[in-house]
């Protein structure tokens, strides 16, 4: 790119938006989409999408129609738009009559460069007509997935934006999405742009976030225990079911913990108050299914669990990918056991669905399980599965504590010759069991004490039978089967380790931290330093604001805003510019207020005491 240009484009970023710098990807999906060429962007959640098409939008010289699957998404991100001092009109039908009508009038003539809309408002025919007489330039697809039947969250609304190309073919189109597989994306780029697009893949890496798996065991402790470490943080737990939901959430309210249960099952006006209280307060944790997850934009969410395995890798990452949005290091953790994979393979083969879309999901799966049981860096395995190399991270569970990896051959011999024994036909915990050698009455009853594979593994732990039979069918020795009822059985691998020519080596079964402490790499480089109690303060000051404008806190400022605040301490005009995240706009609203404060600050800290003095004073004893 022509050095001119960038620098342009830089000067725009901090007068608009605040920011210093561009996040990956950012500026070449800016580029083409400013030289005209149509797009396709999978980016993550949290990378930072809507700039790249907000941008362009300001600065070419004709109107943008932003389209987007969700009333919730529109209004964040035209309220955030008019917090940086950005004209933008809005349309859907969670608005009144009125308030759309004054909204076209406003935008039709020239009084804002962009205009968000739903699909169905934006494809019908008096609409269509309507903006033919305007001066449209840039159509941008939001959450363009929604368009495939390829991908999960296809939209029959969405479809229907395949004929924007014939109906303005001069117009450039800007589809974005999160999630999209190969053939996903292939598929948008055909419908929207007649299989013209730049396919642009970028930023998948979070360096932010820390990725821990834990072997499921004692599931409410551990994440009691988890959460109570990260006290005063906004997170996600994320279970299977409604039931599971609600039972944790209990749980953990009864053990003084802020959470909240978030399910479809929940009456409207519950989910959108606890909505609405997540995105606002400090401090809660959502316990909730899936059905918690699209327009949930809140950037300093600081840590997402998995109580159980999610449906995908895909799944995976756009949940996780919700921590951490503002760059500050935020951690994800997912326990997982062997029940676990046994209800996502009965969801999936008990689902709807033709054979082949479940033979898909299943593999979708299996990508899945080997991140789970991965002995390797996580982050380098979760990259690779959307086509990004990565060195190892340095701050997931298995980067800090390398699992030791142990032949374990003789102790799956074991198991396999019980499977055998009993004729293929018995569960996990029944094959655990005899192995191990209890005697329970249904053993007794069936007379498997007699068997010569009762009790040879008695000098083990059930634990560690559980684990070596999660990784004996994970990576498919043996296998569940779901018609009947779960019964563990034999694949064709298994010969060849019960005929002793193939060895088998797991992961020992060490307790790792139920979190592992990143490296807190933004927070130790960018923000060393700084002053938690101006923090705090400054803090007081932005839910004050925010309260009076009821808009979310983080509209205001993010947290990283201002944590470079409470370190540089900014006073003059020059000095409060030059904090990332501070453009014209937040400059003008904000500067005496928070300069006064800061100066306050320091008038009170110097007159009452001085921490380092204290610090020395006890150093001395
Ligand atoms: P998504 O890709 O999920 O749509 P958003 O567009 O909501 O992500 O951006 C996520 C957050 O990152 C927002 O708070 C946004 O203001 C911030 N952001 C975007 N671009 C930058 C940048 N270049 N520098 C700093 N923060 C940015
Ligand atoms: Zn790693």
């Amino acid at each position: 790119m022509i050095e001119n240009r960038e620098k342009h484009l830089k000067h725009n970023l901090k007068q608009v938006f605040g920011y210093d710098t561009f996040r990956s990807g950012q500026l070449e999906v800016i580029d083409h989409l400013l030289n005209g060429h149509d797009v396709v962007s999978i980016m993550p959640t949290g990378a930072g999408k809507s700039l790249c098409f907000q941008l362009p939008a300001l600065l070419h010289n004709f109107q943008t129609i932003i389209v987007s699957p969700l009333v919730a998404l529109m209004n964040d991100q035209t309220a955030a738009l008019k917090g940086v001092g950005v004209d933008v009109e809005l349309i859907h039908s969670g608005r009144s009559y009125q308030d759309n009508a004054t909204a076209w009038r406003s935008f039709a003539s020239g009084g804002a460069k962009m205009l968000y809309l739903s699909p169905e408002r934006l494809m019908q025919e008096r609409m269509l007509a309507a903006l033919q007489a305007q001066k449209i330039g840039m159509f941008v697809i939001d959450e363009a997935h929604c368009i495939s039947k390829w991908g999960a969250g296809f939209r029959p609304d969405y479809e229907a934006l395949s004929r924007l190309k014939d109906l303005f073919p001069n117009v450039i189109i800007g589809a974005f999405t999160a999630t999209a597989d190969h053939a996903t994306r292939i598929d948008i780029s055909e419908k929207l742009t007649k299989g013209r697009a730049n396919i642009i893949v970028k930023g998948f890496d979070r360096p932010n976030l820390s990725l821990v798996v834990n072997a499921k065991k004692n599931l409410k402790a551990d994440l009691l225990s988890y959460v109570s470490k990260r006290a005063g943080q906004s997170g996600i737990v994320y279970c299977l079911s409604r039931r599971e939901t609600d039972d944790i959430t209990t749980f953990l309210r009864e053990q003084g913990i802020n959470a909240l249960a978030y399910h479809a099952g929940k009456s409207m006006e519950f989910r959108t108050a606890a909505q609405k209280r997540f995105m606002s307060e400090d401090n809660i944790v959502m316990v909730a299914t899936i059905a918690f997850g699209m327009g949930i934009d809140k950037p300093d969410i600081r840590f997402v669990v998995h109580a159980s395995l999610p449906a995908s890798v895909e799944a995976f990452y756009q949940e996780i990918g919700r921590a951490g949005r503002d760059g500050m290091p935020s951690d994800t953790a997912l326990f997982y056991g062997l029940s676990d994979l046994i209800k996502r393979q009965r969801m999936i083969f008990e689902g709807d669905g033709t054979e082949q879309f479940k033979l898909l999901e299943y593999r979708r799966l299996e990508y899945l399980i080997g991140y789970c049981e991965t002995v390797k860096c996580r982050k380098a395995a979760l990259l690779s599965y959307f086509d990004e190399e990565s060195e190892p991270c340095g701050h997931c569970d298995n980067c800090i504590n390398p699992p030791i990896v142990v032949e374990y051959t003789a102790q799956a011999r074991m198991v396999l010759e019980a499977v055998e024994q009993t004729g293929q036909f018995f569960g996990a915990s029944y094959i655990i069991d005899l192995v191990r050698g209890a005697e329970t009455s249904k053993i007794i009853e069936k007379k498997h004490h007699d068997l010569t594979a009762f009790g040879a593994g008695k000098s083990y732990t059930k634990s560690f039978f559980q684990t070596l039979i999660r990784q004996l069918v994970s990576s498919g020795i043996l296998k569940v089967n779901l018609e009947k009822y779960g019964a563990i059985q034999l694949t064709r691998k298994a010969a060849a380790i019960g005929a002793g020519t193939e060895l088998f080596f797991g992961r020992s079964d060490i307790e790792i931290e139920a979190a592992a402490v990143p490296k807190k790499v933004s927070d130790s480089s960018r923000f060393k330093g700084y002053n938690p109690a101006l923090f705090q303060v400054l803090k007081v000051a932005r839910l004050t604001i925010a309260q009076q404008k009821d808009v979310p806190a983080y509209m205001i400022f993010s947290d990283s805003t201002l944590k470079e605040m409470a370190l540089r301490q900014p006073v003059t005009e020059q000095e409060f510019l030059s904090i990332n995240g501070i453009g014209r706009q937040k400059f003008k609203e904000y500067f005496e207020r928070f300069t006064a404060i800061i100066q306050d600050w320091q008038k009170t800290e110097s007159a009452s005491f001085t921490p380092h003095r204290q610090d020395s004073l006890s150093d001395g004893l």
